[in-house]
Order: structure tokens, then sequence, then C-alpha cells
């Protein structure tokens, strides 16, 4: 480890919500690991949170801080709600500004790490000249993607929204429709705010993700597209012991030890696990269809139940059949989790065998970890692309057949019905191509481990990083405002 004079110091600055603060906390400890003085930046609500497995890791020696930024007197983040870890994607974080400043010019750390999502965070950090990395929490395979429908617009040479297109100039055949791309890629509206220009201008990108994963895409974003990026993932391999997997992101709606309990008596990979991740919200006529497929298969099941798309979730009971938890329980079929679950623990036990997810990119990378194969069941965000790297590249996956891209709080037309879940769960847990998949999830999961092992790919990338930003420093191109 460096003396505390040479050593390096790196801020981390999470944007509020699951997705993306939960992997940027683990970024966080994962640099620390390495020697690195880490500094989490957090709003007040954030701070509780993660507190807990922040001193875990300072008792075991690592040099890890939280720093509360306040917003001025007066002024509150009344758009974030943290708390319940749904902030969603474009919430304004812009009256943290003066405190992220005056925090800078005080310390002047080696680098600041932020998310793309903060997007005035050029303007202030540049005028400063701190180093500036960018964390937009997607794997290569969907930037590669978006790009190439960017440059190609091969979505406005098709007749309908359900007319597949090809993606050109991507090492695989990669096929979408209208109806699953962003409004924002069939430029219906402008993506919100400076996102793009924040990466432009950053030093470099951290990516979520590892180079064995999806090698062609991550030389075809460093190489064709021009980035520099350092794959450090999978990030949740740095939760090793019970309480950082069981805390991680929230404190859980059931205790750990009766959710193991429940797992332990079952076998081998004969459970599925249903979860559709921090931020979306499934209509009750959704859930029951859901309900109805899962009792239907032959598999135990976790099913998450997080938000609900109606206006007055606590009055509206209905979200599930009427005798279906009660049959659940009896049967001991299905465990239901109503709020947050402890999701790295249930994935990790061995009595999981199968992930219905909505192919957020941190459910898909810690489903890969767990070297567990997947039902995709996109809905928004970039998790269309996501999909196709899980079901068609990896071979990992089978679709549900979701074909409707809408954001994380708009009521979706499409019903995803019972018999496409039922033979969904079927293909992925029964089906001819069962035991390939999960031969080749087991491989996917074992290359991730070693990636993040000292000498591995990730491992690699991050002690290059560390590297560059101490050459930096050394060059006077560090923290000192002289960068520009
Ligand atoms: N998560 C969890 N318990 C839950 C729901 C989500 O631990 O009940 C975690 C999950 O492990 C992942 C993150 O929250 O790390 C969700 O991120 P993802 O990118 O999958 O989806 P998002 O929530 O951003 O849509």
């Amino acid at each position: 480890m460096d003396s505390e004079s040479t050593k390096l110091e790196m801020f981390f600055f999470p944007f509020v919500g699951g997705g993306h603060l939960i992997p940027m906390i683990d970024l966080a400890r994962l640099f620390a690991s390495h020697g690195v003085k880490a500094t989490i930046l957090a709003i007040p609500n954030d701070a509780v949170v993660f507190h807990k497995v922040i001193n875990r890791d300072k008792s075991s020696g690592h040099d890890i801080h939280l720093h509360t930024l306040q917003p001025p007197p007066g002024e509150q983040l009344t758009t974030i709600s943290s708390v319940d870890m749904s902030a969603p994607p474009f919430t304004d974080t812009s009256i943290l500004q003066e405190p992220l400043k005056q925090l800078l010019l005080r310390r002047r750390p080696d680098c600041l790490v932020t998310d793309t999502f903060h997007r005035w965070v050029p303007d202030v950090v540049d005028a400063i000249g701190v180093p500036r990395v960018i964390f937009n929490g997607n794997c290569c395979f969907s930037r590669v993607c978006e790009d190439s429908i960017k440059k190609h617009e091969p979505h406005l040479k098709v007749g309908s929204d359900s007319e597949p297109f090809v993606l050109e100039g991507l090492p695989d055949r990669i096929e979408l429709t209208r109806s699953q791309l962003s409004i924002f890629a069939r430029r219906e509206i402008e993506f919100p705010g400076k996102s793009t220009r924040a990466e432009q201008n950053s030093f470099a990108q951290v990516i979520n993700s590892f180079y064995e994963l999806e090698p062609a895409y991550v030389d075809c974003f460093r190489n064709v597209m021009g980035n520099k990026a350092y794959l450090i993932g999978p990030v949740s391999l740095c939760n090793r012991n019970v309480a950082d997997k069981a805390e991680r992101g929230q404190n859980s709606a059931i205790d750990e030890q009766s959710c193991l309990k429940w797992l332990d008596s079952k076998t081998p990979n004969s459970v599925l696990y249903v979860s559709f991740g921090s931020l979306v919200r499934l209509k009750p006529t959704q859930l029951h269809e859901i309900a109805y497929g899962l009792e239907s298969s032959d598999y135990s099941f976790i099913l998450v139940i997080g938000k609900i798309m109606e206006s007055n979730e606590k009055s509206d009971k209905n979200w599930l059949p009427d005798g279906f938890k009660q049959r659940m329980m009896e049967t001991q079929k299905g465990l239901i989790i109503k709020g947050w679950a402890p999701q790295l623990l249930i994935l990790e036990h061995e009595a999981v065998g199968g992930f219905i997810t909505h192919c957020g990119w941190n459910s898909t990378l810690e489903g890969v970890c767990a070297g567990v194969p997947m039902v995709t069941w996109p809905l928004s965000a970039e998790q269309f692309y996501n999909e196709k790297l899980v079901t068609e590249v990896l071979r990992i996956g089978v679709r549900v057949g979701s074909l409707e891209w809408a954001s994380w709080n708009m009521e979706r037309k499409e019903v995803v019905g019972r018999e496409k879940v039922e033979a969904a769960v079927r293909r992925l847990m029964g089906g001819g191509e069962t035991p390939e998949m999960r031969r080749r999830a087991k491989e996917l999961a074992e290359k991730a481990r070693r990636a993040v092992e000292e000498g591995g790919s990730s491992y690699n990338d991050a002690v290059a990083l560390i590297e560059e930003l101490k050459t930096r420093r050394k060059e006077g191109l560090g923290s000192a405002g002289d960068s520009h």
C-alpha cells in the first residue's frame, strides 16, 4: 500500500436510485481494496443506506469514507426518493453543485468518478481541473447497439413498429423492432441534459463488465467508437460475506435466514427467482399473469414484488390472484417477497436454477456471476439490448416475448400472458437446451470470478486506471487545476 503522502485519492459520486447507486458503492469499495483512499459522496438519505457496509470495510483496514453532500440551507432534494431505491433517472441533483465545488476545491482528489446522470457535473469539475471518470452503468454490448442505431437509423427504414431490422456493423447478427427501442433512440424526444457531452469530455469511463464476457463488443467500444474504457466488473463480486450480500441496497423485506432456510429445503437447480429490479412498476393485471404462469409450471419460485403501477398502492391489495399467496405457502411451492429481496444471496444459492429478469444490467451481470440461465423480460432503459446479449450472443437465456419498450413509470399496453410465462419457464428449467445453457452459464460465472482475481482482466484494468492516475499526478495533469 502507498504511504499516506503519495496515496491516491478517488471520489465517487453515485446517482440516486438502485441500479446506479448500488454498483457505484461496490466500485468505491473495489478501488479501496486496491489501496486507494476512496470517498463516496452521498446525499443524506443514501448515506444511511450503506454506512454499515462501509464501516465493515473500514474495520478490515480499507481506507474508505463517506462524505455527505448537504444541500444549501433552505433547499431540499425533494424530488429524490432514494430511500425507496427508485429515484427516476432524470432526477435533477443540481442543487448539490455548490457543496461539490467547495469540497473539490478544498480536497483536490486525484479523480472524481461520477455517474453520467449528474449531468451538470462537467461544468463544475472541469473548471477546477479534477480528472473526471464517467460511470454510466451499462455494458459495452448495449453501447455498441445504441451507437449503431444512432448512426444507421435502421428503424426508419422499416414499415411498421413490429417489422424486424438488423443492426449494422455489429460482430453478430442482431435484430430488433422499433417497438423495442426507447423513445430516445426513436428520436421521439431528446435525451435530457448533457450526458453525451459529459462522456465525450471525460478522461475515461469505468464499465461494470469484464472483457471475457463480451470481447468483440469491448473491442468495438474501445477501438471503433474510440472510448477509453476500463472494465473493472463484475463489481458485485466484491461482496464476499453474508452480511454484505444481505444488506446490499436496502434492508430486505424478509429476514435472510428464513429465506435461506426455504431455499435449503429445495433441491439444486429447482427454484426460479423472479425480480424486475428496483425501479419499474408492473400493473396488477401483469402480476396476475405472472402468478398464474408460475403456478402452472412445475417449478418452485421466489417472486419479488417491487413497485406496482397503481396510484394508491396501499389501498390496492389485489396485486395477486385470490388465494394465491395462501396456496403457495401451504404447498411450499412459492415464496413471495413484497419489497426488497437479498438478491445476491438468493441467486447464489444452489437451489436456484433460473432467473426471470427485466434485464437491468446489474441483475443480468449478477445472474451471470451466479451461473444461472435466465428468462429475459426487458421492459425499459437499455434492457432490450441486454436481452439480445443474453439470448443470442451468450446463449444463456430464453425470451418470454416482451415486445414493448416503455419508460419505467409509463403504463404499458402489452400484458405478457400466463401461457408465455409458463412456456418460457418450462423451456428454461426443463427443456432440451437447458443442460447446455446451464453449462455455458457456469462457464461464464467462472470467467467472471477469474476476471476480478489478482492477474485477471478486471483486476488488471483497475490497476491500470490507478497507475494512469498516478502518472497524471506526477506529470502535473492531476488534481491541481492545470489540466486545461
Ligand atoms: N436489487 C436487490 N433487491 C431487490 C431489487 C433489486 O438487491 O429486491 C438490486 C439488484 O441486485 C441490482 C439492483 O438492485 O443490483 C437493480 O439494478 P438493475 O440494473 O438490475 O435494475 P434497475 O433497478 O436499475 O432497473
